[in-house]
């Protein structure tokens, strides 16, 4: 058996087959499940790995060649993009469409790509649609190979779109920024970075993806293993063999630990079992693994879309997927088919004269159902049927990120596995040689942390350097207790300081979709400003406080939802009061909606709520 064996006899007739009538057992499982992760420290018992210091060889570019060899520049540009991911390059490429091409884009990768720069482990693969993840389709008459691509066909496609638009000319990598600071004199930015440059910019866009710093589990120990150990958006294919397709020789005869089974967990972990001696897998919560559905695209269907087909497929996806406004989107996946039985559930529910509460229940109903077929699956997949009551998922759908994988539930049979369930025994330390758990050591030779990224901690700390704005504000200060923008973009007092990514945002499912909304939105407000004289601009405070009681509003209402969730990133581990986790306090639902907010906004175009220096 390999990881390349499908083993779902049928995945595309998966519906769920069981009724549920008594609502109370689920709820109080899935409450005890909680019940047995929550941590004191929530967000807190993670370890920040440091750009310089502790931790920091775990941050290090194993993918780059050599280090930055330009020598520091003095640049004076119009603006200047920090990050060269999907965010920095939708922007970088709007802006130039627009006629503003005196850009810099700096990030600390050695090019573009963002998260698929880094993440290149084996087996890594988006779990959204090709056809609307990737941006600019109809622009680069790119088509995708399969429906859900591989990292590298991603990252190659971030390459290509850099070629097409001209963006290495206007390129920094390996390149962090260390400061930054408001002259009033100038109306402009001074940037410092790490390569001793210092960029005068009129304009500066941050961006602040999910998954940019890496972050260790909070585990006495960690760094004390005197084997081999690294992350998985730093995998050192040196020593495992093989790349992002797997083929990892190198692990052949080698003793292996994974922790963390998240979405990038469940991709990884069947490549290491086909190679390694022993794999152990240390899991705290598993995941929903839905089929995968994956298929070569059918090349004569995607040249017969006609023009403008790629933003309204997004748009339907994402109203159905996520905002569940309309009933329907042509992407037959696992998010569209969860969320079209839960509006199937609903209209169901609307027979009658039913109460709000009749909808709640039905949603809640449904969700169940949903789980039950899923944990039907780990049945019918795994052999053991201890390992198997492991592997079930209790908590509802979108309490964490779901997976798609019709490999990694079928690792668990293999003899070289084992899953060790660090629920409700969790993990004591990291010892020199291994791993220690309760009254066993697990003695391996390579560690790999699939334990994700930073959310808990706030704006400044996660970007890893401050903002010195108007009249002495410190951007530390300002968001220390979460941010504070007008529609997620602006500040008062840090003036034409853009903000994209999760900030005050709409949340949709598919995040390419809310990245291109809102390079489209910065864009308008740049040009409109250099078009139109505007030295500066941010919001009014009223406009600003405005918006945050939007946000408020928006969070109470999904509160008792998360409060209920598994811990994890999207109930910042069940800390629900701590609004420096963007995806706690910050997301706004409908995300269509709020793309549609933005748009009615710019259509005004009177910079409604911005207070503007000519
Ligand atoms: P993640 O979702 O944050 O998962 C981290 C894993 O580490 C979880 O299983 C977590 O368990 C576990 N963990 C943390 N501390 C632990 C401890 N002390 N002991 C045992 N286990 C511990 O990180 P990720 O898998 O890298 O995914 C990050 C995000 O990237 C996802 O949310 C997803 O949006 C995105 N992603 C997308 C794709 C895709 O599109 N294909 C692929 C990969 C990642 P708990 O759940 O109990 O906390």
């Amino acid at each position: 058996m390999t990881s390349t064996d499908s083993h779902i006899r049928d995945p595309h007739s998966f519906v769920p087959a069981r009724k549920i009538e008594d609502l109370e057992p689920f709820r109080a499982k899935y409450l005890a499940e909680r019940d047995k992760r929550l941590t004191e420290s929530g967000a807190e018992q993670y370890l920040a790995v440091q750009f310089e210091g502790k931790f920091s060889e775990f941050d290090a570019d194993p993918y780059a060649r050599g280090r930055r060899e330009i020598a520091p520049m003095t640049a004076e540009v119009d603006v200047l993009v920090i990050g060269a991911g999907f965010m920095g390059m939708t922007a970088a490429i709007g802006l130039k469409k627009a006629g503003i091409s005196n850009i810099k884009i700096l990030d600390v990768a050695a090019d573009f790509g963002g998260t698929w720069y880094w993440n290149r482990y084996p087996g890594v693969r988006c779990d959204i649609e090709s056809y609307i993840y990737f941006p600019m389709l109809e622009e680069t008459g790119y088509v995708p190979k399969e429906r859900y691509s591989t990292g590298t066909e991603i990252y190659e496609y971030c390459r290509l779109l850099a070629r097409q638009f001209d963006l290495y000319d206007n390129s920094l990598f390996q390149t962090r920024v260390t400061g930054m600071e408001w002259d009033e004199d100038t109306a402009r930015w001074t940037v410092n970075t790490d390569g001793g440059d210092v960029f005068s910019a009129r304009f500066v866009s941050t961006q602040s993806g999910l998954f940019v710093r890496p972050h260790l589990p909070g585990i006495p120990g960690v760094g004390s293993f005197a084997g081999h150990s690294f992350h998985t958006s730093r995998w050192d294919f040196d020593y495992t063999g093989g790349d992002a397709e797997g083929n990892l020789t190198g692990l052949e005869g080698k003793r292996v630990a994974i922790i963390g089974t998240g979405a990038t967990g469940i991709q990884a972990i069947p490549h290491l079992a086909d190679h390694a001696q022993s794999l152990v897998v240390f899991q705290r919560t598993p995941t929903q693994v839905m089929p995968r559905l994956n298929a070569p695209t059918d090349t004569s269907w995607f040249e017969s879309l006609p023009e403008g087909w790629h933003t309204e497929r997004r748009i339907a996806f994402d109203k159905c997927a996520m905002d569940r406004v309309a009933a329907d989107s042509e992407v037959d996946d696992g998010w569209i088919r969860f969320a079209k039985y839960q509006l199937a559930a609903m209209a169901e529910a609307g027979n009658g004269n039913p109460t709000l509460q009749d909808f709640m229940d039905a949603m809640e109903r449904s969700d169940y159902e949903w789980n039950e077929m899923l944990r039907d699956r780990v049945d019918a997949t795994v052999l053991d049927p201890a390992t198997a009551e492991k592997l079930k998922t209790y908590y509802r759908t979108l309490c964490k990120r779901p997976g798609f994988s019709d490999v990694y539930l079928p690792t668990f049979n293999k003899e070289s596995v084992e899953l060790v369930d660090t629920s409700a025994t969790p993990i004591d330390r990291i010892t020199e040689r291994g791993i220690a758990v309760g009254d066993r050591e697990f003695e391996v030779d390579l560690i790999i942390y699939a334990t994700g990224f930073e959310h808990g901690r706030s704006w400044t700390d996660k970007a890893g350097y401050d903002v010195l704005g108007r009249n002495g504000n410190r951007l530390s200060k300002k968001f220390s207790d979460g941010i504070s923008t007008l529609h997620g973009f602006l500040s008062q007092d840090f003036p034409n300081l853009f903000f994209l990514g999760f900030t005050q945002t709409g949340a949709v499912s598919n995040f390419a979709h809310l990245i291109d909304q809102q390079a489209n939105h910065m864009v308008y407000i740049i040009t409109k400003a250099m078009k139109s004289g505007i030295r500066a601009l941010e919001p009014t405070a009223d406009a600003e406080a405005g918006w945050n009681t939007v946000m408020r509003e928006v969070s109470v209402a999904k509160l008792e939802y998360f409060t209920a969730c598994t811990p994890g990133q999207y109930n910042n581990e069940g800390k629900l009061a701590d609004n420096r986790n963007p995806l706690v306090s910050g997301v706004y639902m409908p995300g269509c909606e709020f793309f549609d907010l933005l748009a009615e906004w710019r259509k005004r175009d009177d910079l409604d709520g911005l207070s503007v220096t000519s």
